[in-house]
C-alpha cells in the first residue's frame, strides 16, 4: 500500500538512536552478529537496522533445503579451503576462508540446537547430499534466526533502509536511513558498525524479467541491491574482486533451483541431443565436479553452439525420488512445484529446462565485497562487514555467512571497547536527510524519471555492454567503456528521478546504490584483462588467463572527487597444495 509522503523537509522528523553496535541488515549474517555479540557481552547495546522485516528478510526468507557447507568428520577446515579455492579458479583470501571454516560447524550446530530440522543418516550424523552440503527442512530457517536475535536482546528497527554511513574523523560512527512505513529520518550513532546487507541483485537485466508481471523474478533475493557495497564505496572503503561475478544455472522461465535436482538427486545436465554436457565437454576439468563457474555457464555455451534447449534430465528419477525432490523444493522455492503443476509437467517423463541467470555480485558465493582483516574490519575504522557483504571468502553460503557474523561480532567488540563517539556532525546529518528525501520532494507536477524507468535503462545497459546474459556474459574493452560512460550519464540524471510514495523513494535509493556499485564493477571488469572465470567474467578481447593477474583486483573511490582507483594485492597461500585442485 502506498505510504504518505512528506510535503517538505521540515515535515520529516529525525529520530536519533544511540547504540554500541549497529548492524545494518538483519539477515543471516546480521542475526548471527547480534546473537554472538549479546552472548559475548550481554550488557552491550546491539541494534539492527533492517530494510524489510527480520522475520522474513534476505536470501533465506523463503526457506532453504540445504546448508551448503558443513565439515564432516572425514574433512577439515583446510580441505574446505582447498575445495573452495579450486571452485573459484584458485583465488581466495585463504586467511579469511580458514578462520571462517574453523567456526563454521559451530554456527551450523547452533541452528540445530535452536530447532532447525537437519536431516540425519542411519548413524545419526547430518545427512549429506554432497561432499559439503547437508539436507535441512529449512522453511523456518529465517524465523529461527530472527527470533534468536530478538530473544538475545537486540533492538530491531524493521523497515528502516540504510542510505549512508556516518563518517567522522575518518572513521565510521554509525549510519543513517529512512523509515519506509513511518517516513522518519533515522540517525544511528554507534561505536562499531557491521554491514551485512547481502549481495547485489538487479544490476543486470534478468532473462525472466518482464516489467509488469515478473519484475523481480531473479535467482537472488531482489531486495538485496548492493546497498552495503554502495555505502562502503561512498565512504571510501576498499572493495575486492567485484569482477568475480556470480551467475547460476536456473530452471528456465521460472528461475527455480537447479542444484536441488542435479546435485542432490544426481540428474545430469543434458543438451537437446541428449548429451551429458559436463562429461562431454568438461571431462578434462573434472566433469560434474568442474569449477562452479563452468557448470553455471555450461548451458549457455550449448545455446551458443546451437545445441539448445538444455535440461536437467529428471526422466530417470524413480517416482519415489521425484516426490522427495518436490518435497525439497517445497522447502526452498515452493512456487516451482506449482509452476510444474500448472504446466502439467511430469518430470519423470519430461526433463526440466534450464538456462543461465543474470549476473550478481554476491560475496557469499564468490569473493566480491569489502576488503576486510581477520577481525572483519574494513579499511574504514569502525566499519565491519559480514556475510555476502564481506569479500575474499567465496562459498560461504548459509553456514559460512553465519560464521562470518560471529567473527565480525567478536572483532567489533574488540574494537568498540576503546572507541568513543565524537559529537554528532549535524551538517552531515542534514545533508544526508536532504539527499534522501529529494526524490520525494520534487512535487506532484515534476516531469522526470521514475525509479523503475531508471532501473530498466541501467539493467539493459549492463546487460548489453557489461557482459549480461543477452551477450552470453561476454564483454570487451570498448563495450565496457560505453557502459561506464552511460552509467555516468545515468548518475547525472538521478537529479530528475522522483518518487510518488515511500516505497518508490526506497526504489529510488535502490537505483542510486546500484549505479554506484555498477560503476565500480565496470572498473574492475576493465582492469582484469584476461578471462579467469568463463561465464562469471568472459573477456572476448582477452580470452586466456594472464599469470600476471594471479592477484586480487581492488578499488577505492575517493570520497571528495568520486574518482575510482583500481589496484592489485598479491595472493597469499596458506593452505598447501595445488591451488586449482580440491
Ligand atoms: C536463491 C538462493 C538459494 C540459496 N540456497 C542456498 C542453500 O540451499 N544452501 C546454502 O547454504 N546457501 C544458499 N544460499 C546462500 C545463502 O542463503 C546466502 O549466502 C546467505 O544466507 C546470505 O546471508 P547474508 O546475511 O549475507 O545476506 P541476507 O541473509 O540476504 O541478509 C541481508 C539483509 O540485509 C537487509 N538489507 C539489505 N539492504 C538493506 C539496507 N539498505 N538497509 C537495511 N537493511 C538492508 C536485507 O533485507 C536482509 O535482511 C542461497 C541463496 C539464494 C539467493
Amino acid at each position: 500500500m502506498a505510504a504518505k509522503l512528506p510535503q517538505s523537509l521540515a515535515d520529516v522528523p529525525t529520530e536519533l538512536v544511540e547504540t554500541d553496535l549497529l548492524i545494518i541488515g538483519g539477515g543471516n549474517a546480521g542475526c548471527f552478529v547480534a546473537i554472538e555479540a549479546k552472548e559475548k557481552q550481554p550488557d552491550l547495546w546491539v541494534t539492527i537496522m533492517e530494510k524489510a522485516h527480520i522475520k522474513r528478510s534476505g536470501a533465506t526468507a523463503a526457506g532453504m533445503d540445504a546448508i551448503n557447507t558443513y565439515i564432516s568428520k572425514s574433512e577439515s577446515p583446510e580441505s574446505l579451503v582447498r575445495w573452495s579455492r579450486s571452485q573459484v579458479g584458485g583465488l581466495i583470501r585463504e586467511d579469511l576462508a580458514l578462520s571462517n571454516a574453523r567456526v563454521l560447524n559451530q554456527a551450523v550446530e547452533s541452528l540445530d540446537a535452536w530447532g532447525l530440522p537437519i536431516l540425519r543418516d542411519e548413524n545419526g550424523e547430518y545427512k549429506r547430499r554432497g561432499r559439503w552440503d547437508i539436507s535441512i527442512h529449512g522453511e523456518q530457517l529465517k524465523p529461527i534466526m530472527a527470533e534468536r536475535a530478538q530473544a538475545a536482546g537486540a533492538q530491531v528497527f524493521n523497515r528502516v533502509v540504510a542510505t549512508n554511513l556516518l563518517i567522522q574523523d575518518g572513521r565510521c560512527v554509525g549510519a543513517m536511513g529512512f523509515g519506509v512505513r513511518d517516513s522518519k529520518f533515522y540517525v544511528f550513532r554507534a561505536k562499531a558498525t557491521v554491514v551485512s546487507t547481502g549481495g547485489a541483485c538487479g544490476l543486470y537485466r534478468s532473462p525472466t524479467n518482464d516489467a509488469t508481471s515478473s519484475h523481480h523474478q531473479t535467482w537472488m533475493n531482489p531486495f538485496n541491491v548492493g546497498s552495503g557495497y554502495a555505502i562502503g564505496i561512498r565512504a571510501g572503503a576498499e572493495m575486492t574482486s567485484l569482477e568475480q561475478r556470480w551467475v547460476a544455472a536456473r530452471t528456465k522461465d521460472f528461475c527455480g533451483p537447479v542444484d536441488t535436482v542435479s546435485v542432490a538427486y544426481g540428474c545430469p545436465i543434458i543438451n537437446c541431443k541428449g548429451e551429458e554436457i559436463m562429461s562431454a565437454r568438461y571431462a578434462h576439468l573434472g566433469g560434474d565436479k568442474a569449477p562452479r563457474y563452468l557448470r553455471a555457464n555450461a548451458p549457455m555455451e550449448e545455446w551458443l553452439a546451437g545445441r539448445a534447449p538444455t535440461y536437467i534430465d529428471t526422466t530417470k528419477l524413480s517416482d519415489e525420488n521425484a516426490k522427495a525432490m518436490k518435497t525439497d523444493l517445497l522447502n526452498e522455492r515452493p512456487s516451482f512445484v506449482l509452476f510444474l503443476a500448472a504446466r502439467g509437467q511430469n518430470i519423470t517423463e519430461e526433463p526440466v529446462e534450464i538456462y543461465g541467470s543474470d549476473p550478481y555480485i554476491v560475496g557469499g558465493h564468490t569473493g566480491s565485497g569489502f576488503w576486510v582483516d581477520l577481525d572483519r574490519m574494513s579499511l574504514v575504522p569502525g566499519l565491519f562487514a559480514a556475510g555476502e557483504a564481506a569479500g575474499g571468502t567465496p562459498n560461504k553460503f548459509v553456514g559460512g555467512c553465519a560464521a562470518e557474523g560471529m567473527l565480525a561480532a567478536r572483532g567489533a567488540i574488540k574494537y568498540l571497547e576503546a572507541a568513543n563517539l565524537p559529537a554528532l556532525d549535524k551538517v552531515q546529518v542534514e545533508a544526508e536527510k536532504a539527499r534522501v528525501f529529494a526524490p520525494a520532494l520534487r512535487g506532484a507536477e515534476f516531469d522526470g524519471v521514475t525509479p523503475l524507468e531508471m532501473e530498466e535503462r541501467m539493467q539493459r545497459l549492463m546487460d548489453e555492454y557489461a557482459g549480461g546474459i543477452a551477450q552470453f556474459y561476454r564483454m570487451n574493452e570498448e563495450r565496457l567503456d560505453y557502459a561506464l560512460k552511460h552509467i555516468g550519464i545515468l548518475k547525472d540524471q538521478v537529479q530528475y528521478m522522483y518518487a510518488r510514495d515511500l516505497h518508490e523513494l526506497m526504489q529510488a535509493h535502490e537505483v542510486i546504490d546500484r549505479l554506484d556499485v555498477a560503476e565500480v564493477l565496470i572498473h574492475h571488469l576493465k582492469f582484469r584483462k584476461e578471462t579467469r572465470w568463463t561465464g562469471w567474467q568472459t573477456r572476448m578481447d582477452y580470452p586466456e588467463v594472464d599469470p600476471k593477474l594471479d592477484c586480487f583486483v581492488e578499488s577505492r573511490r575517493d570520497r571528495e572527487t568520486g574518482e575510482v582507483r583500481v589496484f592489485t594485492r598479491p595472493y597469499e597461500q596458506i593452505v598447501p597444495g595445488d591451488r586449482m585442485k580440491p
